[in-house]
C-alpha cells in the first residue's frame, strides 16, 4: 500500500512527461479505495470502526426495505397514502425515515394514467433513507441521459412495457428534492397483509424502472 502511495506522490509532483505514470495505478476502484482507506487510517484521519459502522448502516439498516414498508402501508391505509402524497416529509419523519440525502421527499403515484420514473441527470441524487445506496446503473451516464431522452425504451430494457395511453413522467432529482415512486398495487393482493405486500415492492419499482411484483 505504501508503494502505491509513493507512486501517487510521484504522479502528483513529477512533470507530466507523457510516459503515462497513470498506468501504474491499480485499475480496480476497490483497490484504490482500500489503498486510500489504509493511508487515511495510518495517518489517523479516519477510524476503521466508524467506517464499518457507516457501511453496516447503509448495507443492513437503511435500504429498499424502508421504502417498501412505506409503499405497503400506503397501499393498505388510504389516509396514510393521502398524507404521504400531499406532504411526504412529516409522514416519513414520523416513521424515522429521514436524514442525509432524504431531506425533502416527494412521493409520486403510478396509476393507469401515468407512470413516474426518477433520474438524477446531474449526478446521482437518490433517497438514501428510503432506498439505500443507488445502484450502479442509476449513476451511469447512459441512464442519466437516456431516461429523459427515451424513457419508454429504457423502461422496456428493464422489462417494463406500458400501454400507449399511459403517460410517462420523468422526475429529475436534485440536491433539494428526492423522489420516491409509489408503484401501483398489483391485482389479486386484496387479501394480503402489510408484511406480505412489502415483499412485492422492489427497489426498481420505487425508482419507476420496475413494477411491483404480482403475488
Ligand atoms: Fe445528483
Amino acid at each position: 500500500m505504501l508503494d502505491i502511495a509513493a507512486r501517487y506522490d510521484q504522479v502528483d509532483t513529477m512533470p507530466h512527461d507523457h510516459d503515462h505514470p497513470h498506468s501504474v495505478l491499480p485499475p480496480e476502484p476497490a483497490l484504490r479505495v482500500k489503498a486510500l482507506e489504509t493511508l487515511l487510517t495510518q495517518k489517523g484521519l479516519i477510524d476503521p470502526a466508524a467506517l464499518d459502522e457507516i457501511i453496516d448502516t447503509y448495507e443492513n439498516r437503511i435500504g429498499p426495505k424502508n421504502g417498501a414498508h412505506v409503499v405497503a402501508r400506503a397501499w393498505s391505509d388510504p389516509a396514510f397514502k393521502a398524507a404521504l402524497l400531499d406532504d411526504a416529509d412529516p409522514v416519513l419523519a414520523e416513521l424515522g425515515y429521514y436524514g442525509r440525502q432524504g431531506e425533502h421527499m416527494v412521493v409520486v403515484e403510478n396509476t393507469d394514467a401515468v407512470h413516474n420514473m426518477v433520474v438524477c441527470t446531474l449526478c446521482s441524487c437518490y433517497p438514501w433513507p428510503l432506498l439505500g445506496i443507488p445502484p450502479g446503473w442509476y449513476k451511469s451516464d447512459a441512464y442519466r441521459a437516456r431516461a429523459v431522452r427515451e424513457p419508454r425504451k429504457v423502461l422496456a430494457e428493464f422489462g417494463v412495457s406500458l400501454p400507449d395511453e399511459t403517460a410517462v413522467r420523468v422526475w429529475d432529482s436534485t440536491a433539494e428534492v428526492r423522489y420516491l415512486v409509489l408503484p401501483a398495487r398489483p391485482a389479486g393482493t386484496e387479501a394480503l397483509n402489510a408484511v406480505a405486500l412489502q415483499a412485492l415492492v422492489t427497489r426498481d419499482s420505487m425508482i419507476g424502472c420496475g413494477l411491483a411484483v404480482a403475488p
